[in-house]
């Protein structure tokens, strides 16, 4: 049987548009080889079910901000095919999108099964075969031909070949036997666990715009953004980001670290002013009904009380020096020991993977192995949540299947 001219190897986000983007643009014989029975199912599952698609910052140097690893290589990359062309194809071909107060791109409605219609219905009506639970095992290159093998063993031919395989551990080995390096995965994304007593009184709370800060042996990272308490610890969108950021050195920490709380962004002073004119002008009030930030909620306050020992009860005017000097330290800095990740494994991507110096950026093709490229999360880049790891995803692929598309067949 005659070689396939692309044999995508991974059925995901990444395969899907590196199949089509080629396809649309000439290259006549492709198949996609995924491991399991399930196509997308990273899509199906994204985004809560509603898969956030991309993220509304068309600006190239602004998109790459969002990737603590890869930020610099995407450049190029982002000038070429960035969120608005990622919006563009899709309404084009019929999807329509819709653009969050926060920036994220969704489905108009709300179901990522759209998303992954789309790609299929692309995919076969320009002739891609696909084939499922065909788990590649194995991949040799003989006469500039790779014979690639499954599991059972079954064959197939192809004169190039992308792995678009994840964060899944044989995409990496099917790599290392071409000679490429890879940077060892951690996980990203993840959220924060604490065995603090009594803060689970506080799940479900939710705080706007706080500042949190990582304390390592050597180094701080810092973030503001969104919080929200669980029953196991901290997440929300300002605790994600700083995972990602921080991914590598909470690894090599086993995920134990401290973590500050700024509840407060004003001053030590104009702290010291609130809880003064508290005392002056609420004086017989309780300190549970009168909260020196608006931003706390009562079951946080409370909390925040409990754990610097002052009675929820007590009046302001009744409050000690010490006391008010705890007050306003545990406003400024409130300190957690954070003894892991959260509890269900839930890291939503994979930080490290396939070295970016050995892949060429313009076609995403191996420097080491020709006619061997890469696409999405294979390769060692990783970005925050929002929509920017799909978008990595359709930019990459678009990448390497125009540059397959200019190859001759
Ligand atoms: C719960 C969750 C929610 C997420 N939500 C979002 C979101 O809303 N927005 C966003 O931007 N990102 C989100 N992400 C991240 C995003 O899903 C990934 O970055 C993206 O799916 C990576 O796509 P990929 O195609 O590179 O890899 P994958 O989606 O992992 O696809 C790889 C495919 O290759 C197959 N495969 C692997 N090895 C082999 C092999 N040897 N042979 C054959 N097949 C193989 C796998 O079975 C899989 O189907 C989320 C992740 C998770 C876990």
């Amino acid at each position: 049987m005659e070689p396939f001219d692309l044999a995508v190897v991974g059925g995901g986000a990444a395969g899907f548009m590196t199949a089509i983007t080629a396809a649309e643009n000439g290259v006549k014989r492709i198949i996609i080889l995924e491991g399991t029975s399930k196509l997308m199912e990273k899509v199906r599952i994204s985004g809560g079910g509603r898969c956030n698609v991309t993220n509304a910052t068309w600006i190239p140097n602004e998109l790459i901000e969002n990737y603590p690893r890869g930020g610099i290589q995407l450049l190029e990359s982002f000038n070429r095919f960035a969120a608005g062309d990622v919006y563009d194809w899709f309404e084009k071909k019929g999807l329509k999108l819709k653009i969050e107060e926060d920036l994220r791109v969704f489905p108009v409605s709300n179901s990522s099964s759209d998303v992954i219609d789309c790609l299929k219905k692309s995919a076969l009506s320009k002739n891609v075969e696909i084939l499922t639970k065909f788990f590649v095992k194995e991949i040799s290159k003989t006469d500039n031909i790779f014979n690639i093998f499954s599991l059972k063993k079954a064959k197939v031919a192809s004169k190039n070949i992308i792995l678009s395989t994840g964060g899944n551990p044989s995409g990496y080995k099917l790599a290392q036997n071409f000679g490429h390096n890879i940077v060892k995965p951690v996980p990203s994304l993840f959220t924060f666990s604490t065995k603090e007593p009594n803060l689970d009184e506080c799940r479900g709370v939710s705080i706007k715009g706080v500042d949190i800060e990582i304390e390592l042996n050597n180094k701080n990272f810092q973030n503001r953004g969104d919080l929200l308490i669980t029953h196991w610890g901290f997440s929300g969108p300002a605790v994600l980001k700083l995972s990602s950021i921080a991914a590598r050195e909470l690894y090599s920490q086993k995920y134990k670290f401290n973590l500050i709380i700024k509840w407060s962004a004003l001053s030590y002073e104009e702290l010291k002013e609130k809880v003064k004119y508290l005392r002056l002008n609420k004086g017989k009030v309780n300190l549970i009904n009168s909260r020196p930030i608006p931003l706390l909620t009562k079951r946080l306050w409370i909390f925040l009380l409990n754990k610097i020992g002052i009675d929820k009860e007590k009046k302001w005017a009744d409050l000690l020096a010490d006391e008010r000097e705890k007050m306003i330290n545990i406003l400024k800095k409130d300190k957690y020991i954070i003894s892991g990740k959260g509890p269900f494994g839930e890291e939503f991507v994979t930080s490290g993977g396939i070295k970016i110096n050995e892949v060429d950026f313009k076609s995403m093709e191996s420097l080491i192995c020709p006619g061997l490229f890469f696409s999405g999360e294979v390769l060692d880049v990783d970005g925050i949540t929002g929509g920017f790891n799909f978008q990595h995803c359709w930019t990459s692929g678009w990448i390497a299947g125009m540059a397959v598309s200019k190859l001759k067949h």
